[in-house]
């Protein structure tokens, strides 16, 4: 069962919007609103305050926009040949992220089109967004953005997670000089991380993902965020062991004395990571099981022999996610990032929304 708290992504979202002065905090829901359910996500936040909603493509965009007929959406990936009338039937705003997106999208306007558009400039990250070449180029020629309204000068920061690294303010100021070249616009600079950097990072507009689902903005300090996830899988067998047995494929753990071993029903195809094999851990009755063997594809073994044993018994809840162990100690043990494990976080979970706003439709009990 995964439990989403949309009342705790409403208090992330007071709660990141009360550190802004002046800039307005804006949403960034692509990918399912990092797996966590689009729509209850996108009501939760719009009924929040939030106006300006982010997704990667024009797919996300639509389907947004069927749940949220007046705010501005953003598509991070900016306008595809193919889908230039799905943007302005959808009032989709493009990310135009080099010239050839901008050329795109001014022929658009030309024929008539809508002519909003956010133009991402790369300040360092060197991913999506003009390259200082193209941006001197539009400077040089700025007929090329004719007709286009810019709603947003945008650009991504690489290491705004780590709040000492040079290179956050090496992009400041290459942004601020990206934007002097440009027509004047609104700008947007800063993801979840960013705000915690300061107000010189703020700008108009901040973009943030991970906080409001409740993912510490950085991996060195406390998470402030609350926490939004909780994901439970109850016992499906209990096995006592001993040596020299082994568990799990590739017998990877021999057990070394007389234990016990729990069985739960989620693996690699849920999400929880094959990485995890014999390095992860979860919460039985407030106890920490370590997962011992490999993870299978629907399977996990835990080491609950530390665990009561009237506790450890087919049925019995295990926190895989929650208040003992939170998304980012997991995506520790598994060597990656929350954002993974969120975005990674299985389609066969029977998704609860609880909390929100009360005009939700109901949810799957
Ligand atoms: C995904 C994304 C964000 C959100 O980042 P978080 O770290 O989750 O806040 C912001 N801006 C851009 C361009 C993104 O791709």
């Amino acid at each position: 069962m995964l439990t989403i708290d949309l009342d705790a992504v409403a208090a992330n979202f007071r709660l990141v919007a009360g550190k802004l002065s002046g800039a307005r905090l804006g949403a960034v829901v692509k990918a399912d609103a990092y797996s966590l359910g689009l729509e209850p996500i996108a009501r939760t936040l719009a009924a929040s305050g939030c106006a300006d909603f982010f997704v990667a493509d024009a797919t996300e965009g639509m389907a947004l926009r069927a749940l949220l007929p007046a705010d501005r959406i953003f598509v991070l990936n900016g306008p595809a040949a193919d889908a230039l009338a799905e943007f302005s039937a959808h009032r989709l705003i493009p990310v135009l992220n080099d010239l050839a997106q901008v050329a795109l999208w001014a022929g658009h306007v030309r024929a008539g089109g809508t002519g909003q558009a956010a133009l991402h400039v790369d300040s360092g990250i060197t991913r999506l967004g003009l390259p200082p070449s193209e941006v001197d180029a539009l400077a040089r020629e700025p007929e090329r953005l004719a007709g286009v309204a810019l709603a947003c000068v945008m650009s991504h920061l690489a290491c705004a997670d780590e709040p000492g690294h040079p290179a956050n303010l090496r992009q400041l100021e290459s942004f601020a000089a990206a934007r002097a070249k440009l027509p004047p616009a609104e700008a947007s600079l800063a993801n979840s991380a960013a705000v915690f950097l300061g107000r010189q990072y703020h700008f108009d507009l901040v973009r943030a993902g991970g906080a409001l689902y409740g993912l510490a903005p950085f991996e060195t300090r406390p998470n402030p965020m609350a926490a939004v996830i909780r994901l439970e899988a109850p016992i499906l067998q209990v096995r006592d062991v001993d040596s020299p047995m082994t568990v799990g494929y590739g017998a990877s753990y021999r057990v070394a004395q007389r234990g016990r071993i729990a069985t739960i029903p989620i693996g690699y195809a849920d999400g929880f990571m094959r990485s995890l094999s014999n390095r992860g851990s979860a919460f039985l009755g407030g106890y920490r099981v370590p997962v011992v063997g490999r993870v299978s594809m629907d399977l996990v073994t835990l080491d609950v022999s530390e665990v009561p044993a009237a506790l450890a018994v087919p049925g019995a809840p295990v926190e895989v996610i929650g208040p003992n162990h939170t998304v980012d100690e997991l995506a520790g043990e598994a060597g990656t990032i929350g954002h993974e494990i969120l975005t990674s976080l299985g389609h066969r979970y029977v998704r609860r929304h609880v909390g929100g706003p009360h005009s939700l439709p109901g949810d799957r009990p």
